[in-house]
């Protein structure tokens, strides 16, 4: 692999932005300075531009099946990572479901081995953990799971009877993940609440799409957030929780830091950028919304935003789980498999290319959060905690050479025709953005080249990660 030097923009870390030309080398990050006369076989302008840490999206769901494998998300590891890499991510981390008729480490190594065929970029593999009852020795295959490089798990307090775990499960886990120095990751959302708030709705007649959020009240969420705060703490154990969507909840969170709990949070795009007003009047058409926990009311993102501002909420990913609004004759039925029933909606929305536009154009063209700040959020603070530190999330000597060059000043329009998923809609359809990614370097290879990508498929590397850095 030859060298590269990006040439006179400003290298953004999540402590300090400096002007400095940087040198990629055999794939890693050589040098980083100003004055000095490096050579290499090629030179980009960064002049005017800023060097950013390749994104890392540790949410994603890629040909991920859902509701007792009836149906799965659209994109594979193929369009989901050209995808990821056009919007300036250069690592994602996905989730292992243990499938019917396998284990759990059964079902990590053969997703893995289907992902590592298919990546353009490179990934690694979170655990769910499975309820003991589908899988009675699961605590032994996470122990094993551990040296395959998933040292993280996440549990479900949500879905009883197909993915829940009780408290007593949760307890066994997180106790068996501090054993591991794992880091337990929980989607918490009280499962009971919402299904007798279900219940209520069907037996009144309200089955369309947007009552699904009516279903998701913001008590349910903060319940879960703070048991799961107090378990954790009991056990001794830090804490990671997905997809913060409440402004109640991030303020559990808050809460537990401050009493000095180590719990991190993490909220997505179309919780910032995306209110319950967008789709309550959409008809079955809101189907394209429908995610779990659910997009709220608008007067909720002012809540998210000084959670991110203050250091409650610590990154932003997308919880990525694109399904079609018309029907590929080639996938299972996607979003309106079900017509005016919402439980039957299958729940997630696409976001991995646009997660990095809409946080910037949202976040730090409105003076929110500064460029450092944005860093931290989708690259920095997701490598430390996912194991994946200092060889990614960071702009230095001897890391990785995973490079967005980002152009503040260029406009974009995104739009579902503009992207590369195969996902037929996007939340952000018609948003003005002015700041994109236009040079994407993932290990030094040149991935893309202002919009065009030079790469194949199976060239993303799985990454078998190893313990989180918590501090
Ligand atoms: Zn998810």
């Amino acid at each position: 692999m030859g060298s590269t030097l990006i040439k006179g923009g400003t290298v953004v870390n999540a402590d300090a932005a400096v002007t400095a030309d940087v040198l990629l080398r055999d794939g890693k990050i050589a040098a980083l300075g100003l004055g000095h006369d490096w050579r290499a076989d090629t030179v980009v302008d960064a002049s005017g531009k800023l060097v950013l840490p390749g994104g890392i999206d540790v949410h994603t769901h890629l040909e991920y099946p859902i509701d007792g494998f009836t149906t799965r998300t659209a994109d594979d590891f193929h369009s989901g990572t050209i995808a990821a890499a056009h919007g300036g991510t250069t690592t994602v981390v996905d989730f292992v479901k243990k499938e019917p008729d396998r284990s759990l480490r059964e079902s990590y190594l053969r997703r893995r081995d289907v992902a590592a065929a298919k990546s353009f970029v490179d990934f690694g593999l979170h655990a769910i953990v499975p309820p003991r009852e589908q899988q009675p020795d699961v605590l032994d295959d996470l122990r094993l799971l551990v040296a395959e490089g998933a040292s993280s798990w996440k549990f479900f307090m949500a879905y009883p009877g197909t993915q829940m775990v009780d408290d007593g499960q949760l307890l066994d886990g997180f106790e068996l993940a501090v054993e591991c120095g794992v880091l337990p990751m929980v989607h918490a959302e009280n499962g009971h609440m919402i299904d007798r708030e279900i219940r209520l709705l069907l037996s009144s007649g309200r089955t369309a799409e947007s009552f699904h959020a009516v279903a998701h009240a913001h008590e349910s969420e903060a319940e879960a957030v703070h048991r799961a705060v107090v378990l954790a703490d009991s056990v001794g154990t830090p804490l990671y929780v997905v997809h913060v969507s409440s402004a109640e909840a991030a303020m559990e969170i808050g809460r537990a830091r401050t009493r000095g709990s180590r719990v991190w949070g993490e909220t997505c795009p179309q919780y910032l950028a995306v209110a319950y007003e967008d789709y309550a009047d959409l008809g079955e058409r809101a189907a394209a919304y429908v995610c779990s926990p659910p997009i709220r009311e608008r007067g909720n993102q002012e809540g998210l935003w000084r959670a991110l501002g203050a250091g409650t909420l610590s990154t932003v990913a997308t919880d990525h789980a694109g399904f079609c609004m018309e029907q590929p004759d080639d996938l299972p039925p996607q979003k309106l498999r079900s017509p005016g029933y919402f439980p039957k909606v299958p729940n997630g929305v696409p976001g991995v290319e646009d997660r990095l536009m809409v946080l910037w154009e949202t976040g730090v063209r409105t003076g929110r959060i500064d460029v450092c700040r944005f860093v931290d959020l989708v690259a920095t603070r997701p490598a430390k905690l996912f194991g994946l530190f200092p060889d990614k999330g960071l702009i230095a000597p001897g890391a990785d050479a995973d490079l967005v060059v980002w152009d503040p000043a260029a406009d974009h329009v995104i739009t579902a025709a503009g992207s590369h998923l195969r996902t037929d809609y996007n939340l952000y359809e018609g948003m003005r953005v002015t700041g994109r990614p236009v040079h994407v370097f993932s290990r030094g290879h040149h991935l893309v080249d202002d919009g065009v990508l030079d790469g194949e498929p199976g060239r993303g590397a799985f990454l078998a990660r190893g313990n989180p850095q918590i501090f």
